[in-house]
Order: structure tokens, then C-alpha cells, then sequence
């Protein structure tokens, strides 16, 4: 079949912007002469706040001093810590130096930490002390034997051949390690002064290792020039300016963190508030309150945690303007709650991946509300998007298939995986998301789901967003998972995993009830379970994967074992 037209699923932004052609270190040293005495960066946690002048001076001299401790251009860094202002001095000053920072999950534990070391081959590492349940210093010391601290910070370790220097965040001295602020007076030696004139904004400035639910993680590279123009773009679309204080409690070692957090709000001179080093309700609201934030950020959950903490009323967030949900399906009703009673009423939605910089769709401040809660928005500038069947044709506007990306946001390749990019990077250039989406006639997306997560009941395509949507209705509920579990006549069967609000009970067949005659029998979950918290990753997505590996254990494998399929409510 051939299409044409608006009538094909393809769609290509507008491109009346130039693409910026620019370094991170570039962009900030032009934020930092445009808007000198504005804040730009403001930890409420340590207590820190640095105009873009002061940001830019500490990232020199940080620059200064990478150098002069032997990292050279194309060399890479890997840090390991929760939010915190020396985090973004980290992305700066390594971008400054033309070295290339490795983003480590802050929830790895030693196994992952010595892969993504080993994999990005990292000369140095930038380390807090510890983070929640993890203690870093005890973690790296378990990997590297003493006599391999040769001092101040010196490694010497077989195991990870390239690792040579280690840099702990804490005030104090800690054995073996160097101690960042020892680290920053070396920019006055000689050698710091030999900083790179000028870099290239095509090179590999950020390699950021991706969950994946299956097999290892995969070092996403990519360029100053991709993430650079996303997040400047990203920042458009939220018509952000040097008047916008943006609260982000998201984690920088994640892209919504650090490109559509802080490298929009340096490429329009807005400021970066951090509530905390990681998430934690009170602290965004009291944060957002107190600094008079205008734009909030946040995955899905995140804003469910805000809307229901018990002292939600006490904060005053009637500065707040914008905002970004994204990283995960953005329920109508939540958007809703967000608008109304956060006053967020220029909320946008995000959609894209960590492989496309990440955004390649976002909604407009000014798109009719339907489609601001309904959809992820139109296209990006510059980037092309079609969704195509299992053949690789574009299926016609209206029609689900997969989405796939092209152009300056899809990054350089897999650190070191030619097999792998090739598998997600097609010859002609398109990222293969494996998400599930329809493109309307205005050129609206809809993501409806994952090619993995896709339910086949009966021979069914099901699709569990959409069974999640229509369950958010129900007025018990403050979040639900819908996954399949195998069975033995069907292939699979639905079962929705539900969290419901505080201090209310309820019961598995009340739920098929209010599904019953409402959506199709098929979609109807069979299972119901109620739970008081989903399995999350660091950045907001529901594990699915764990939850339809407990709920088959307990369902004894999930084979066969019941004589028929109808709405018992034992399961409840
Ligand atoms: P990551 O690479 O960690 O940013 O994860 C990217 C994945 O998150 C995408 O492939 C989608 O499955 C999901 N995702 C991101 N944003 C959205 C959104 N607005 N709606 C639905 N899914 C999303």
C-alpha cells in the first residue's frame, strides 16, 4: 500500500529556527554574558545559589583543573551522585574540556557500577559519599583493593585498567580518595592552563547508560550538538526566559534531569532549582513555594506524591506557570489535578527516550486542553517522526504502529555496540523506539503503549495504557499498572496492579464491576491486586517486568491451573 500525504503517518517539524551550533561549555559561557547577575543555579538542600556568572567561573576553573590532573579530550569521566550543584559543575566543565561524561544511575550497586566503568572505559570517577541505602565509598572500596589507592585519589587496578583517579564529594578527607575541593585548586597548575580553544559541538560529550529491561545497559552517546539543540528546543516550547525558575527534583543522571532541566534553562537564562539530592514530596513543595518557582518537572508519580501529601494545602504554588511531565504514560487525570490545583495551566507533556536526546514530542502551552491531557504533543523542530508497521511501512494517520525517530537529536550509537545501534538505528537513519503510537490528522501523538508490554489475549492486541486510562476514572484509585501474565488457554491474561488512595479499601470484583460493559470483555482484567507501592526505576517507570514475574509466581507459574476464566473474585 502506498500513502501520501497527511493521510501517512510521517511527520517532519517545522525548521523555520535555525539548529544551534554550539558546545555545553559554549552555551553556558554565552548564558553567562548575556545574564551575568541572574541565578542560575540554586541547590535548597546545600544551601548554594550561583549566578551565571559565578556558575561559569567555578566551571572554569573546574576545566582548568581536570586538566591538570592528565584528562584530555575524548577521555571519559564518570559521576555518581545524587542531585547537587557539583553535578552540573561535573556536565559543564567536562563538556569545557572536551571530556566525555558518563552518567551513572545514583541506584547502582557494584556489579553495574564496575560494567558501565568498564564498558565507557572512565579515566576518572566523581563520587558522593552515599546516597540513600548505598554507601559509594564502602562500594568502590569492595571493587578496588587498598593497595590499589596509591593516594590522593590514585588508582592502580587491574580490574579496571583505565580507572586512574577518584574524587569524592564530602567535606571531609576520606583515605585513598580526593577530595573535590583538593581536586579544584589544582585549575591554578600549570598544566590546567592548556584547556582545549575550542571544541567541537559534533563530538561525543555524554554517554548515558539506559535501563533496558533486558540485558545489559547500553551507553547511549551523545553529542554537545544533540543535546544542546533538544534542550534549547525543549525550553521553546516552554517559552521559558530569564524570568523562569524551574524546580527540578528528577535526577540529572537522567536526560530530564540534565538536558530538558539544565540545558534549557541555560540556553534561555532561567534558573535551576534543586529541592533535594534525590526525590521526596514536602521538599518539591516547600522548594517551589519558598523560591517562587514558575515551572515544576516531573514523572508521572511524582506529581501523584505532590497532589496527595497530606500538607499539599499549607504551600502557596501560585508562581508556578509551566512544567514538564514526561518519562512515562502522563494520566488525563493527573494532568488535570496538575493544571488546576498546581496552577501549572501551561503544563506540557514530553515524549521521547534517552537514544533522541531525549524529546521528539512535546505540547504546545497553548494546545486545546484535550489534546494537552490527551496526547504528547506534535512534533519537534528539526526531527522526524513515522510509525510504521511490521513491515517498516507507515501505517495511515488514525492507526497504531511503531514510532520511529530521525534526525539531529538521535544519537551517535551505543558506546562500543555497533551490533546493538545497528539493531536500533536502521541505514536510513531512523531510531526504532519499540513504542507504540498513533499520529492523528493534525499530526497529534497518542503513545498507546510498548511493542514489549502489549498484551495478546486470545489473539487480542491489548494494549494496557489504555485499560490504565479508563481505570483512573475510578474515584478509589490514585494509580494502577496493567501488565499480562501468561496463562494457558489465552497466551495471556490481563491483570491491573492498583494503589488506592489512602485509608480505602476496596475489592477485585468492584473493579471488573466498573469495567464491565464500559470497555470490551477482553480488556476486563481478570486479576486484580492491590498494592501499596509499584517496583519503580531511579526515574519514574514502573517495572513491569518485576511485577508480572511476582504475580505469576504467585499465581504458581501462571499456567493453567484454573478450570475457567470467569470473574472469580478470588484473586482479589
Ligand atoms: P528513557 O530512555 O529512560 O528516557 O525512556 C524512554 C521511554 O520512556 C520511551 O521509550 C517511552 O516508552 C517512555 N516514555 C517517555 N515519555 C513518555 C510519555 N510522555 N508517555 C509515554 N511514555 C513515555
Amino acid at each position: 500500500m502506498t500513502l501520501s500525504g497527511s493521510q501517512s503517518s510521517y511527520v517532519c517539524g517545522a525548521t523555520t529556527e535555525p539548529l544551534l551550533y554550539q558546545t555545553v561549555g559554549g552555551a553556558l559561557a554565552r548564558a553567562a554574558e548575556r545574564w551575568p547577575a541572574r541565578d542560575a543555579l540554586i541547590a535548597s538542600h546545600q544551601g548554594e545559589r550561583l549566578t551565571y556568572r559565578e556558575l561559569d567561573a567555578r566551571v572554569e576553573r573546574l576545566a582548568r583543573a581536570l586538566t591538570a590532573s592528565g584528562l584530555r579530550p575524548g577521555d571519559r569521566l564518570g559521576i555518581w551522585a545524587p542531585n547537587c550543584v557539583e553535578w552540573v559543575l561535573v556536565q559543564f566543565a567536562t563538556a569545557r574540556a572536551g571530556i566525555v561524561l558518563v552518567n551513572v544511575n545514583p541506584a547502582y550497586r557494584t556489579a553495574e557500577l564496575r560494567f558501565v566503568l568498564q564498558k565507557s572505559g572512565c579515566r576518572a570517577l566523581v563520587l558522593a559519599v552515599s546516597f540513600k541505602s548505598s554507601n559509594y565509598i564502602e562500594m568502590l572500596r569492595s571493587m578496588l583493593p587498598a593497595a590499589s589507592l596509591t593516594g590522593a585519589g590514585r588508582v592502580d587496578c587491574p580490574e579496571l585498567p583505565a580507572l586512574e583517579l577518584v574524587v569524592h564529594l564530602a567535606p571531609d578527607d576520606i583515605a585513598g580518595f580526593l577530595s573535590f575541593g583538593a581536586l579544584m585548586a589544582r585549575a591554578g597548575d600549570p598544566a590546567g592552563a592548556e584547556l582545549p580553544e575550542s571544541t567541537d559541538p559534533d563530538q561525543p560529550i555524554n554517554i548515558q547508560f539506559t535501563s533496558g529491561t533486558t540485558g545489559l545497559p547500553k551507553g547511549a552517546t551523545l553529542t554537545h550538538f544533540n543535546i544542546v539543540n533538544n534542550g534549547y528546543f525543549v525550553g521553546r516550547a516552554l517559552c521559558l526566559t530569564e524570568q523562569d525558575r524551574i524546580c527540578i527534583p528528577v535526577p540529572l543522571y537522567h536526560c530530564f534531569g540534565m538536558v530538558l532541566g539544565v540545558l534549557a534553562a541555560v540556553t534561555h537564562g532561567a534558573c535551576v532549582v534543586f529541592p533535594g539530592g534525590s526525590f521526596e514530596a514536602e521538599a518539591v513543595l516547600r522548594c517551589a513555594a519558598e523560591e517562587r518557582c514558575t515551572a515544576l518537572y516531573g514523572v508521572p508519580t511524582m506529581f501523584i506524591a505532590e497532589l496527595e501529601h497530606p500538607g499539599f494545602a499549607r504551600f502557596d504554588l501560585s508562581s508556578l506557570r509551566t512544567g514538564i511531565m514526561a518519562g512515562a504514560p502522563c494520566p488525563m487525570e493527573i494532568m488535570r489535578r496538575v493544571m488546576d490545583e498546581m496552577h501549572m495551566s501551561q503544563i506540557t507533556i514530553c515524549y521521547g527516550m534517552t537514544e533522541t536526546s531525549p524529546v521528539s514530542f512535546q505540547s504546545a502551552v497553548d494546545d486545546p486542553v484535550e489534546k494537552r491531557v490527551g496526547t504528547v504533543g506534535r512534533v519537534h523542530p528539526h526531527v522526524q517522526v513515522k510509525v510504521v508497521d511490521a513491515d517498516g511501512n507507515p501505517v495511515r494517520r488514525g492507526e497504531t504502529g511503531e514510532l520511529c525517530t530521525r534526525g539531529y537529536s538521535v544519537m551517535r550509537g551505543y558506546w562500543e555496540e555497533p551490533e546493538r545501534t545497528a539493531e536500533a538505528i536502521d541505514a536510513a537513519g531512523w531510531m526504532h523506539t519499540g513504542d507504540l503510537a498513533v499520529l492523528d490528522e493534525e499530526g497529534y501523538c497518542y503513545i498507546v503503549g510498548r511493542v514489549k508490554d502489549m498484551i495478546i489475549r486470545g489473539g487480542e492486541n491489548i494494549y494496557p495504557r489504555e485499560i490504565e486510562e479508563f481505570l483512573y476514572g475510578h474515584p478509589k484509585l490514585l494509580d494502577v499498572a496493567v501488565v499480562g501474565v501468561s496463562d494457558g488457554k489465552y497466551g495471556e491474561e490481563v491483570c491491573a496492579v492498583i494503589r488506592l488512595r489512602e485509608g480505602i479499601c476496596a475489592d477485585a470484583e468492584e473493579i471488573r464491576a466498573y469495567c464491565r460493559g464500559q470497555i470490551a470483555h477482553y480488556k476486563v482484567p481478570r486479576y486484580v491486586r492491590f498494592v501499596d507501592a509499584f517496583p519503580m526505576t531511579v526515574t519514574g517507570k514502573v517495572q513491569k517486568f518485576v511485577l508480572r514475574q511476582r504475580i505469576e509466581a504467585e499465581l504458581g507459574g501462571g499456567r493453567n491451573d484454573r478450570p475457567d476464566v470467569g470473574d472469580s473474585p478470588a484473586d482479589g
